[in-house]
């Protein structure tokens, strides 16, 4: 088995401090960052644990009974969560996604789901609420979620052989109880946009090369024709616990490759502006798209960097501000909310970050101007910290 490396230092310790500047920024909508990238996509960590252990997130070796989670005063509470996902709508914020750690093991998280339910943009709109789960508590909690506001769920499954599943979530869940979840999910419409039209579950399947390439084909002929969108992560090099190496990534283009040889496929336009993943449409005997017959998504992170169109912010479990999945500290802005800081201060402070952030890590690995897979710097933070 492949060394493991465990980090020694604990990132979540290190923090940058917010300043708030000295002319207020108001919430106009239109910020923009150092690139000219706007800021559209919040994605909130409601916790550190999961009741999973893929080995390419939270490695058994590594978060085991001597990790040291998060106490519950350092989260966030939902309150400031909402607060916190107020002032981001005023910057332009439009998507809220809901992450961890596996969120639905945050007690009454169904409570923030209708705290945030209620956030509207400037404009008036509901936002598009969303949330990423393992799907093992789905099928128990997916009707009090919708019922509590949630447009959509993106499921995680990186197999549909059981034991193929089992070895990757290396707690031996069974693969039956999250189809389960899936089948809940979709019953109770889990599979809309903010305004409520149908635009069907995502199936998130992180791609290794060692473990469950021969997963790919089982997974396209079982979620092809159902509305549902099956969509395939190149593994990445986040965190510091998951000894990654290139030679485990499976590129997009082998994946599109693989999949043509069973199914003619045909590239589709992207469908927003800064969306992650490339698409692609089952096509008909005339080749061409039938959407009766659904997509399929790609997400290069590694072999295609998105850098130029990133719109995502990440908040941390306990109120961290990170800019970049691949960044190496956050700005603490659980200090702020603590501290008595207005929402006027706590609303510049954060269009401050933004307008200074520079962040472009796959664009800048991929041109091979990183010597090492972080900055060089220190550690990268891991997924399950920040959310995916
Ligand atoms: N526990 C939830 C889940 O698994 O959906 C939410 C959190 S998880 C960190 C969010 C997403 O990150 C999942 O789809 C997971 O597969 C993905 N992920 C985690 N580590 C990854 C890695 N090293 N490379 C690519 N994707 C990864
Ligand atoms: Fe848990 Fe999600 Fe990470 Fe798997 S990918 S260990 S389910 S947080
Ligand atoms: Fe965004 Fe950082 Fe990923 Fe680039 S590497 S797409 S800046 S999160």
């Amino acid at each position: 088995m492949a060394e493991r490396i465990i980090p020694l230092v604990d990132q979540r310790l290190k923090a940058l401090q917010p300043t708030i500047p000295a002319r207020a920024v108001s919430p106009t909508g239109l910020l923009g960052d150092g690139l000219g990238r706007p800021l559209r996509d919040l994605r909130i960590s409601v916790t550190d644990r999961c009741n999973f252990r893929c080995n390419y997130c939270m490695p058994k070796e590594v978060f085991n009974a001597d990790y040291p989670y998060l106490p519950h005063s350092a989260l966030l509470s939902f309150e400031e969560i909402t607060r916190l996902a107020h002032l981001f709508v005023g910057h332009g914020v439009k998507k809220l996604r809901l992450t961890g750690g596996e969120p639905l093991l945050r007690k009454n998280l169904e409570i923030l789901v209708a705290q945030l339910a209620q956030l509207r943009t400037p404009e008036g709109t509901p936002l598009d609420l969303t949330l990423t789960t393992n799907g093992a508590l789905l099928a128990r909690k997916a009707q009090a979620l919708k019922d509590a506001g949630l447009n959509r769920v993106t499921v995680s499954l990186d197999g549909l052989d059981d034991a193929v599943f089992r070895r990757m979530n290396d707690v031996d869940f069974p693969v039956a109880e999250v189809l389960e979840g899936i089948d809940a999910a979709r019953a109770v419409g889990l599979g809309a946009d903010a305004q409520g039209r149908p635009s069907g579950i995502k199936i998130n399947m992180v791609v290794k090369r060692t473990t469950n390439v021969e997963q790919i084909l089982p997974m396209a002929r079982h979620f092809r024709g159902t509305g549902m969108t099956l969509r395939f992560i190149e593994y990445m090099d986040v965190g510091s616990t998951n000894g990654w190496c290139m030679d485990d990534v499976l590129p997009s283009a082998d994946v599109i490759r693989l999949l043509q040889t069973e199914f003619p496929m045909v590239p589709l336009e992207p469908s927003a502006p800064g969306e992650t993943a490339q698409r692609w449409g089952y096509a008909n005997a005339q080749g061409v798209h039938d959407p009766a017959l659904g997509e399929v998504g790609v997400i290069s992170s590694v072999t295609q960097a998105f850098c130029q169109d990133c719109n995502r912010a990440r908040l941390s479990t306990e109120g961290k501000l990170y800019l970049c999945l691949f960044a190496t500290q956050g700005y603490d802005l659980r200090e702020l909310l603590r501290n008595g800081t207005s929402d006027a201060d706590l609303s510049s402070a954060i269009a401050h970050i933004w307008q200074g952030r520079q962040d472009r890590y796959s664009e800048l690995r991929g041109q091979g101007l990183l010597d090492t897979p972080s900055d060089g710097a220190g550690r990268k933070v891991e997924m399950s910290y920040i959310g995916g």
